[in-house]
């Protein structure tokens, strides 16, 4: 493949499939952000099926109109995989109950494992160097990342050679304050005036980062997904399987909730200081409805997660 120096080979968006991602997709099929040349979504195998049935019908109504394949990419099933124990686990961001009572976190892998390992591989196919061709120097494609205004802090570069992130929501106009750059609620009213109103949060559906909010929602409007992240909760209380069958049982107790308590009694009904703020804001209209029926805004983004840095454990890609 060869580009000008210093131009992109390629520009690809990183598709969460949420709020601000479906924003850049639907910006790049007008035309408002020119030269998209595709899209990946990585697929941990455990979306809600909201998160899946948007994806389709972003397929279907804005990329394959626009001429913007979509690539769908996967490392596995992170359910599955959790419960395998023939199978390495990239751990999940447990709470964890020491022997002694004192509170513990096991490491967050699975972002790595489940979405950075599996986009890298794809970005490298599409510049026509897979793993382990080497990549010229200077070739190198553009990701664009779906972070709002509100959240310019989470805008980092990727740190990878090949891939160079690129935040097109923070230069952007239009926005209803003035300013430049479109905050998230910016998004939602650009979303809402082309019918993508019910555009769903992106996150695996027992991810231990839920906040109550989330919670409620699985419980009280997807009992089949409550119910899975439930009984998922109650397989984890050991830790992983692969670790039991290898004799290095889990020192402790493992939870979803970060209370520490199995997920169908946790204090999930108890409204958070933070959902407090938002209905403060609701009173005075200025939160949008589709917010405060998805819960917390926070899905799981492979570039910019709100909790922290992933582990990279993948050294190969
Ligand atoms: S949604 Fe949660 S469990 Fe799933 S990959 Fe992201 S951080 Fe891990």
């Amino acid at each position: 493949m060869t580009t000008q120096p210093g131009q992109p080979a390629l520009r690809l968006l990183s598709l969460g499939a949420g709020v601000q991602s479906t924003t850049l997709l639907l910006l790049a099929a007008e035309g408002r952000l020119p030269g998209l040349d595709g899209a990946i979504f990585a697929d941990t195998g455990w979306e809600p099926a909201a998160v899946y049935e948007h994806l389709d019908r972003i397929d279907r109504e804005i990329a394959q109109p626009a001429g913007i394949p979509i690539y769908r990419v996967s490392a596995g099933n992170i359910r599955r995989d959790a419960l395998d124990p023939a199978h390495r686990f990239a751990s999940m961001p447990l709470f964890i109950k020491n022997p002694d009572g004192g509170d513990g976190m096991t490491r967050r892998q699975c972002t790595a494992e489940y979405k950075l390992k599996p986009i890298k591989a794809q970005v490298r196919q599409l510049l026509g160097c897979p793993h382990p061709k080497p990549i010229p120097r200077g070739t190198f494609a553009e990701q664009w990342i779906g972070i709002s205004r509100d959240e310019f802090g989470r805008a980092k570069d990727s740190g990878i050679g090949y891939l160079k992130s690129w935040h097109p929501l923070l230069y952007l106009e239009g926005a209803a304050d003035g300013r430049e750059g479109w905050t998230r609620e910016d998004c939602l009213r650009y979303l809402r005036s082309r019918g993508w109103a019910s555009t769903p949060k992106s996150a695996c559906i027992g991810c231990p980062f839920h906040g109550n909010r989330q919670w409620r929602e699985l419980r009280d409007n997807h009992p089949d997904e409550w119910a899975d992240a439930v009984d998922f909760d109650h397989s984890i209380r050991s830790g992983n399987a692969r670790g039991n069958a290898n004799g290095k049982p889990l020192l402790g107790e493992a939870y979803l909730h970060r209370s520490r308590l199995p997920l169908d009694q946790a204090p999930i009904d108890r409204v958070t200081a933070h959902e407090w703020a938002s209905k403060q804001t609701d009173v005075f209209g200025q939160i949008a409805d589709v917010e405060l029926e998805q819960g917390d805004p926070d899905g799981c983004s492979p570039w910019a997660c709100r909790s922290g840095q992933p582990v990279d454990n993948d050294q190969a890609a």
